[in-house]
């Protein structure tokens, strides 16, 4: 089953670029040189001093995300603000500012949708997309939509990330199908760029040091996957320019997996990464993806 393949490949992509790049977070390409080299192992540490091999909030906000999804049969913005508040209360490693405001909102008002806002551009919502794009995969475009907005709401009501978490589903859900990457490449993030100039990523300066975000994200994301042929450099390229690069690396990850499927995810990463969650992106990408 080839789709079922790099359906697992996004997720363990996902979680091997958050363990590799948490290491690097908050760190400036010139640091990350003088103190690793060329940063390209699962040795943990970084500023949440991790095991190695372990996963931040980009992972286990998407896990969280899937069982919600498995348990209803659906993706829902009641059921995924519940499975979120779920998951700040057991007190994960880190949380971004704008999911622990809105997850705060959501424990007063009981509304699963935050409010309105344009400076909630960070890229929280976007790094825990994958879920829906395995749940809804094969479903008509206007559902697909409205499947990413009811789980961004939760935490990022705001169209930038919108625009971010429906075109890296769409990637996905594509190169799933079999799309090489000049296909995702002018079919989806050129025309992002083109819709939102935010996200312009060709003829601008190389991204270093990405913040958290949605745009810095993405322009270094496209950057990385767009300028290197497969899923290790990929990943190599975009956790040494630092920043926030546990998340960059998860949602490069998370594509370059969709894309180029198990074959070419080093077995070193694999058996590096943390044994647990290994199996719980495999088992989740799997349900997912065979409930449909
Ligand atoms: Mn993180
Ligand atoms: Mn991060």
């Amino acid at each position: 089953m080839p789709v079922t393949d790099h359906a697992i490949a996004a997720y363990l992509g996902l979680a091997i670029g958050d363990a590799l790049g948490s290491t690097v977070e908050f760190m400036t390409p010139r640091e990350i040189k003088a103190q690793y080299g060329l940063h390209d192992k699962l040795v943990g540490g970084g500023w949440l001093h991790l095991k190695p091999g372990q996963v931040t909030d980009d992972t286990t906000m998407s896990l969280a995300l899937g069982e919600a999804i498995l348990a209803l049969g659906d993706v829902d913005a009641l059921a995924a603000a519940r499975a979120f508040d779920a998951w700040m209360r057991a007190k994960p490693v880190d949380i971004g500012n704008t999911v622990r405001r809105n997850l705060l909102q959501f424990r007063k008002t009981g509304h699963p949708e935050a409010a309105y806002s344009d400076h909630d551009a960070g890229n929280g919502a976007a790094m825990r997309v994958l879920p829906v794009a395995l749940a809804t995969f094969g479903q008509a475009e206007a559902e697909v939509r409205a499947a990413c907005r009811a789980q961004a709401h939760v935490t990022h009501h705001c169209a930038l990330s919108d625009a971010a978490c429906e075109c890296l589903v769409f990637m996905v859900q594509d190169a799933m199908r079999g799309a090489d990457k000049n296909y995702l490449l002018h079919n989806h993030a050129h025309p992002l760029a083109a819709r939102h100039p935010e996200f312009r990523f060709r003829a601008v300066k190389q991204q270093s040091n990405p913040s958290g975000y949605v745009a810095d994200t993405l322009q270094a994301v496209f950057q990385s996957f767009f300028d290197t042929d497969d899923f290790r450099d990929c990943l190599v390229d975009v956790v040494n320019r630092g920043g926030d690069a546990d998340t960059t690396g998860a949602i490069a990850g998370m594509l370059a997996g969709a894309l180029y499927g198990m074959r070419e995810i080093p077995a070193e990463w694999l058996k590096d990464l943390d044994a647990q969650t290994r199996d719980q992106c495999e088992a989740q990408a799997r349900s997912l993806f065979s409930a449909h």
